[in-house]
């Protein structure tokens, strides 16, 4: 009887075994399966890039948002790229984005190091040497989008809404100021206060500021009539980590 037992406990035992090891293994391949198909994928190299269309670009800025918003980034090993990337580089686009420390933009599109070319100020401004940096990124160095993507409740916003005076900061909210026009309504509802209007002033700011890349650059202008590159904007909602693309 004893003996019966014991070869019961035994079985018993050992079953457990078997069974834990089932499921420690069929949980090991459920978490490779449900890596993204394009882990490990290294940044972009020479070959990506040419082949990449500005269409293609915008494309892969979508995607990248979408991961990141969906929570499942692309499993990079950034070590490993720093080491790929450091002989040269070839981003496929340039980002002009807001310095707001809530929208890393390349966290929020899911880029990695040497994926694309990042200029950030407060209110995603535009001036010459921003400009310059835009036409080095796509003439010298063959990115083929260019984007600008403003963010909702932006603090730069405010402040060229509520005509903040300090030091530097006055002339850069001027460059914002004019985006202000842009936006209809009545004069009560025209304040810092009203975040529906803050969102609006800041999308008019980015439709201004795609405007001047276009008014202020003839080399982007030209790239951009020939189709070489493209030109979007977005904005960035703080509480989702989506981006509205603007086209
Ligand atoms: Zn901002």
């Amino acid at each position: 009887m004893d003996t019966t037992l014991r070869r019961t406990a035994l079985f018993a035992s050992l079953l457990a075994t078997a069974l834990l090891a089932a499921c420690q293994t069929s949980r090991q391949a459920d978490s490779a399966s449900a890596r993204p198909a394009a882990a490990g994928t290294l940044p972009q190299t020479k070959e990506s890039q040419a082949a990449m269309t500005p269409q293609q670009a915008l494309a892969e800025l979508k995607a990248g948002n979408a991961r990141f918003a969906s929570g499942h980034p692309r499993s990079r090993d950034p070590l490993a790229d720093v080491k790929a990337t450091a002989p040269g580089q070839y981003p496929f686009a340039v980002v002009l984005s807001c310095l707001d420390s809530r929208v890393p933009i390349e966290l929020v599109l899911d880029q990695g190091i040497g994926d694309i070319f990042s200029a950030r100020l407060a209110g995603n401004v535009l001036e010459q040497d921003v400009l310059g940096s835009m036409e080095f990124g796509c003439k010298a160095a063959g990115a083929k989008l260019i984007a600008v993507i403003g963010h909702s409740n932006c603090g730069a916003v405010k402040g060229a809404i509520d005509n903040v005076d300090l030091g530097n900061l006055t002339a850069l909210l001027s460059r914002i100021k004019p985006a202000i026009d842009l936006v209809p309504g009545d004069s009560a509802s025209r304040n810092s206060k009203n975040l529906e209007f803050v969102d609006q002033v800041a999308e008019a700011n980015v439709r201004l500021v795609m405007r001047q890349i276009r008014e202020r650059s003839p080399v982007l202008a030209e790239m951009l009539d020939q189709g070489k590159i493209g030109l979007v904007g977005g904005m960035y909602d703080l509480s989702t980590g989506k981006i509205r693309f603007l086209e």
